[in-house]
């Protein structure tokens, strides 16, 4: 990592350990899971015995208790790893699903899950987006209506990343229907009576990473599944975004440092024109551009980290991260592929992998238009 004026010297062992880790325990083995389509559930439990699901969670709960600032770390070292379908399965565990249980569970629900969520035994999905609302989170269909002394949930959840192999998804379903965001969130466990995985998805990239369709056919839970309070789901929900956001940038800032790195090793080493493919200017200059670019998505990044930590309101920095952050990436992930010449089309560069692996930056967790439109509507000067 690049030393920043955010880091600690916790933060850089955070990042130290994971850096080791990854390229330790997932780079050598990724392309066989890649084949798999799945993340290995020992490599998880190693993960939480290390204490590496716990940065989020309270101390009480056998956590850290860190912030922001901490997640950013962890994903962009998890992205030094250079497989990004382990990596999203990580952080949609430790970051993306975790987040909503320790924000708005009950004491109850944290201590029966925490720890296993810890440990790895209980991994976690987000199930939000449906097959037909996605960006418009509050255009969902599924429902839950008071049944006994619990709820009846009815729906679809699709693109739900960690559902196939994972124990248990944060189901988010309308409750009110006089209410465009009347959503409240239950906790749905893996062999609940009528919640089934309908298909496992085939994905263009993040091919270790699984994603499920998912159907809740008259599934009852009891009160104590409800997550935080009911009809507040959309608002508990929209508070983890920037956090979800964040991550999905840390990771690619990771990636996207790896591919430069590999690539500079390339065209240096490459003859060409009686020299190296890096003695061309053409070249030479945009990898230079590139990497200053990286270098300011990730400075963004933690600073837009660092004002969540310190208590701000961070939606318009997160956005505009999340929206540069994710078209830098890609834009990098092309040239990578560009200056390998046709080795960069071969499926044996890593670079064609994290190219693909890309490609769902700008469209997952806030599309870059809709991140755009955070930017915008807060953008607005007063007459
Ligand atoms: C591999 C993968 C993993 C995922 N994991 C999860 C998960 O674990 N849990 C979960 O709940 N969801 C998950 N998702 C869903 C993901 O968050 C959505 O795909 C994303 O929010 C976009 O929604 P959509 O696909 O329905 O696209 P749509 O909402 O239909 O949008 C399509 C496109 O229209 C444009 N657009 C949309 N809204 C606007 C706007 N307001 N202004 C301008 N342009 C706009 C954007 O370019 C966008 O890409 C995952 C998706 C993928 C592909």
């Amino acid at each position: 990592m690049h030393r920043n004026i955010y880091m600690t010297d916790e933060l850089q062992a955070i990042y130290d350990q994971t850096v080791e880790f990854v390229t330790a325990e997932v780079t050598p083995h990724g392309d066989d899971w890649e084949v798999e389509g799945k993340v290995p559930r020992e490599v998880l439990h190693k993960m939480g015995a290390l204490g590496m699901f716990g940065l989020r969670a309270p101390e009480e709960h056998g956590g850290l208790g860190l912030g922001m600032l901490a997640s950013a770390t962890f994903s962009e070292a998890l992205g030094a790893s250079t497989f990004a379908g382990f990596d999203v399965t990580v952080l949609v565990h430790t970051d993306m699903a975790a987040p909503h249980l320790i924000n708005s569970g009950s004491p109850e629900q944290l201590e029966q899950w925490m720890p296993t969520v810890l440990s790895g035994e209980t991994i976690l999905s987000i199930g939000v987006s449906e097959p037909d609302a996605g960006s418009d989170v509050a255009g969902m269909r599924t429902s839950a209506v008071r049944d006994g002394d619990g709820w009846r949930i009815n729906g679809t959840k699709t693109f739900i990343t960690n559902a196939v192999y994972g124990d248990m998804t944060i189901v988010a379903a309308k409750t009110d229907p006089d209410n465009r965001y009347g959503i409240t969130t239950f906790l749905v466990p893996k062999g609940t009576e009528g919640f089934s995985v309908a298909k496992k998805l085939d994905k263009h990239g993040w091919r270790c990473s699984d994603t499920a369709e998912l159907v809740l056919d008259n599934v009852w839970v009891p009160d104590s599944q409800v997550l935080g309070t009911v009809h507040r789901g959309f608002y508990e929900t929209m508070k983890n975004f920037q956090n979800e956001r964040m991550v999905l940038i840390g990771m690619g800032v990771g990636a996207a440092q790896a591919a430069i790195d590999q690539t500079l090793a390339y065209v240096q080493q490459r003859p060409a024109f009686g020299g190296h493919l890096y003695d061309l200017g053409a070249i030479r200059q945009r990898m230079a551009m590139n990497q200053a670019r990286l270098d300011a998505v990730r400075a963004a990044m933690y600073h837009a980290a660092w004002v969540g930590d310190a208590g701000g309101d961070n939606v318009k920095e997160m956005s505009g991260v999340k929206a540069f952050g994710a078209e830098t990436v890609m834009q990098i992930m092309y040239d990578c592929v560009q200056f390998h010449g046709g080795m960069g089309y071969m499926r044996e560069t890593p670079v064609e992998r994290m190219y693909r692996d890309a490609r769902i930056l700008p469209i997952g967790g806030g599309a870059t238009e809709v991140m755009l439109e955070e930017v915008a509507k807060r953008s607005i000067v007063a007459a």
